[in-house]
C-alpha cells in the first residue's frame, strides 16, 4: 500500500522504480486517452453490450456477419487512432532502459505506434485479420479495403465506437457482405483472442519471459478483471516483487500493490518520466 507519510503517489511510484527492471502490464484504460473506450472504465455501464464470444463467432454465421458489419464501421477510428502521453512516455522508459518490455492486453497496437520495442500482444492486434482454414494471414487494411467494395455506402451510416474496435449499427447488418480468405476462400477472423478463447501458448511464453527479466512490475490502466492481465500480479505477489499501478479507479490487484495512483494514465507517466531522469 502507499505510504501515508507522502503525499505524492507519483514520486513515491518513482522511487519504487528507480533503479529497478521494470515490466510494464497494460490495459484498455492505457488507450482511452485515444479515444478508444474500456470496458469497465467510467460510463461504460452505458456502452455495455455483450462482446463477441469466440464459439459465437466460429460457429453462427449470422453472427459473424454481425461482427464484420460493425468492425467495418469501428475500425474507420479504432484504425486511426494515435499513441497518447502514456504510451509515448513507455517508450521512452523503454528507450532509456528502464522499462524492459510491455506485456498489453490491448488490440491496438499503441504501443508499437508510439516507438515501443519489447511489446508482447497478449490477445493479439485488431490490424490482423487470419484465415480460419489455412491460417493465411491478412492486413486488416486490405480487408477494410475489400468490405468497403462490397459495402459502397455503409459506412455513411452513424455509429458509436464500442470497445475492441466494434461499432454499434444503426442499420440491419444482414445485408452486410462479408469476404472471405483471398487465398483458400475460408472463413477469416481478425487475429485477436476473443471472449472465450485462451491466450496461445508460445505468446504466454514470450510475456513469461519478458516478465522474467524484471524485478518490478508495473500495471497501467486495466481493472485487472480479465485473467489473462491478473495472472502476472499473483505470480508478482507469490515473488514478492514488487507491483505499482496507475489507473483511475480500483483494481483487483490493488491489495497486492505497493503504490497505486489513482489518476490518468496520459498525466502520470509523463511525470513519472520527469521524476525518473
Ligand atoms: P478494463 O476495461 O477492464 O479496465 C480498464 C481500466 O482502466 C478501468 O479500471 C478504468 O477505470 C481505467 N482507465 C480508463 N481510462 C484510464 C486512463 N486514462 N488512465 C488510467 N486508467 C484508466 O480493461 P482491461 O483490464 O484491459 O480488460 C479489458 C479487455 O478488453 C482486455 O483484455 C483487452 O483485450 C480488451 N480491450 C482492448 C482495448 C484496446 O485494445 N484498446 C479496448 C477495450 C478492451
Amino acid at each position: 500500500m502507499s505510504n501515508p507519510s507522502t503525499n505524492d503517489p507519483v514520486s513515491e511510484l518513482a522511487g519504487l522504480l528507480r533503479g529497478r527492471r521494470t515490466v510494464v502490464l497494460t490495459g484498455a484504460g492505457c488507450s482511452t486517452e485515444s479515444g478508444i473506450p474500456d470496458y469497465r472504465g467510467e460510463g461504460s455501464r452505458e456502452r455495455a453490450k455483450n462482446p463477441m464470444q469466440w464459439r459465437s463467432f466460429r460457429d453462427d454465421a449470422v453472427l459473424r456477419r454481425r461482427y464484420w458489419a460493425r468492425a467495418f464501421v469501428g475500425w474507420e477510428r479504432f484504425g486511426r487512432a494515435r499513441p497518447n502521453e502514456a504510451h509515448l512516455a513507455l517508450a521512452e522508459l523503454e528507450s532509456r532502459g528502464a522499462v524492459r518490455g510491455i506485456i498489453t492486453q490491448n488490440v491496438d497496437r499503441l504501443h508499437r505506434a508510439a516507438g515501443s520495442k519489447k511489446v508482447v500482444e497478449l490477445h493479439g492486434a485488431l490490424a490482423e485479420v487470419r484465415c480460419l482454414g489455412c491460417g493465411a494471414f491478412e492486413d486488416r487494411d486490405s480487408v477494410q479495403r475489400r468490405l468497403a467494395e462490397k459495402n459502397p455506402g455503409w459506412l455513411a451510416s452513424t455509429a458509436e465506437l464500442a470497445p475492441d474496435g466494434d461499432a454499434e449499427l444503426g442499420q440491419d447488418f444482414e445485408r452486410f457482405v462479408i469476404v472471405a480468405c483471398q487465398r483458400c476462400g475460408g472463413v477469416i477472423r481478425p487475429n485477436v483472442v476473443f471472449f472465450g478463447e485462451g491466450v496461445p501458448r508460445p505468446i504466454l511464453e514470450s510475456a513469461w519471459a519478458v516478465f522474467d527479466e524484471a524485478d518490478v512490475l508495473l500495471v497501467v490502466g486495466s481493472s485487472l478483471a480479465v485473467f489473462s492481465g491478473f495472472r502476472f500480479v499473483k505470480k508478482a505477489a507469490s515473488r514478492a516483487m514488487p507491483v505499482g499501478i496507475v489507473n483511475r479507479g480500483e483494481t483487483r490487484g490493488d491489495p497486492s500493490a505497493r503504490v497505486l495512483v489513482d489518476g490518468r494514465a496520459g498525466h502520470v507517466l509523463p511525470r513519472l518520466l520527469t521524476l525518473l531522469e
